[in-house]
């Protein structure tokens, strides 16, 4: 049946541009990307075929994932898409790509003992078509994080053993999240300068500047350039027990004079304005941009995380967001002279303190241009860090 309408509705198509039939069903490849990270590797195949049908299986000896594309037809230069990554990085051993039969494409990861796979087909979004997500995740990861942990606690231990004065001295995580990541760019800038770069590197100085201070240690949700989900990046503060959650963005506008530094936090009443909407609509697609097949929407689960995110949450986050813009106030024009409010998925952390920054304009090309610079960057981050310590002397929690 299903080959009878193929036939049937393909039959006129070959009849006027003379396609051979074979090559009309063409798996396509468009772009093979590879992100290799400690934590998990991630592989996106972008192709054009809509609700692409495949079969995959683990198998042992050596223990590989293998994936059948059926009607498909791979070109020479498809294969080297899909060989051309360096392996070294990633937690496989090889990688194959066969065409099986005249019409079915196979390639076989090999992989390191201990790897755990995931596929996804992910719809075209945003500027992407469709994807085939191949994640490879080393047994490791798990430790490393609890690693970090058991560092965490017994550093922490040793602290309030030496010093008997308990509160005053005990080190306070701060989790800072840069936006974005891998398979997500972000916004992208005129001069094709991307938001997750410039924001990581912000990242990474606002880290330094804030452990200049032994009483602050510095949590990233993202260590690299890969992709984080949102309510992974949540799990990651929860985890590392982190007393303040901080997203730092550089996003886009649709005109390009938009200009200055703006700081959001959740909101329980909607938007506080139109912008406001519009970008936590577009921070909220990030996951499925970033090759996250969104889980089943689960209403109840939703609402019960943002009733747990109370408002004294939203009051502290909302202090927290006034005591950085002040500081950023000192660099930068602001976008918004007040904390504006909307539905970020990344800010239901319950009961942390959460903003998230934008620190210019990426779609600002002067700001662009700023963005870019080391100078300015320290400049953001410095001011960030001067409002957190603010935020944390003047702490209505006991931190
Ligand atoms: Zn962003």
């Amino acid at each position: 049946m299903e080959t009878r309408r193929k036939i049937l509705f393909t039959f006129p198509v070959y009849f006027l541009f003379g396609i051979l039939p074979k090559q009309s069903y063409s798996f396509e490849i468009i772009a093979v990307r590879v992100w290799p990270a400690p934590e998990y590797t991630r592989i996106a195949i972008e192709h054009f075929v809509k609700n692409i049908k495949i079969n995959f299986a683990i198998e042992e000896n050596p223990e590989r994932l293998v994936i059948d594309i059926p009607d498909a037809y791979l070109n020479p230069v498809d294969v080297k898409k899909i060989l051309g990554f360096d392996i070294e990085e990633t937690p496989l051993n090889k990688v194959k790509v066969t065409q099986i039969k005249q019409n079915k494409v196979r390639i076989t990861f090999e992989m390191k003992p201990l790897t755990r796979a995931r596929l996804s087909t992910i719809p075209a979004v945003a500027h992407y078509k469709e994807r085939l997500v191949i994640d490879f995740i080393p047994h490791k990861r798990k430790d490393r994080l609890l690693t970090f942990l058991e560092n965490y606690q017994q550093k922490n231990q040793t602290i309030n053993a030496l010093k008997s004065d308990g509160n005053k001295n005990k080190q306070i995580v701060i989790a800072i999240d840069a936006g974005h990541g891998g398979e997500d760019p972000g916004a992208i800038g005129k001069r094709g300068t991307m938001e997750k770069t410039v924001v990581f590197e912000i990242t990474k100085k606002l880290k330094k500047a804030l452990e200049n201070n032994s009483r602050y240690k510095v949590f990233l949700t993202r260590k690299g350039d890969y992709f984080v989900s949102l309510r992974n990046r949540i799990k990651k503060a929860k985890d590392a027990k982190a007393s303040i959650f901080i997203s730092i963005h550089a996003d886009a506008w649709i005109k390009p004079e938009a200009r200055g530094a703006s700081v959001y936090v959740l909101s329980s009443k909607g938007a506080s304005s139109e912008a406001a909407r519009w970008l936590a609509k577009k921070e909220n697609l990030s996951d499925l941009v970033g090759g996250e097949k969104l889980a089943t929407p689960n209403k109840v689960i939703a609402k019960t995380l943002f009733d747990m995110s109370t408002s004294a949450q939203i009051k502290n986050s909302s202090i927290l967001g006034k005591d950085i813009l002040k500081e950023l106030s000192d660099i930068s024009v602001l976008h918004k002279k007040n904390v504006e409010g909307a539905g970020f998925a990344v800010l239901k952390t319950p009961n942390i303190p959460s903003i998230l920054v934008e620190t210019a304009f990426i779609s600002n090309p002067r700001e662009e241009l700023r963005l870019q610079s080391n100078y300015h960057q320290s400049r953001i981050a410095k001011a960030l860090a001067k409002g957190i310590k603010k935020f944390i002397g003047n702490s209505p929690l006991k931190l």
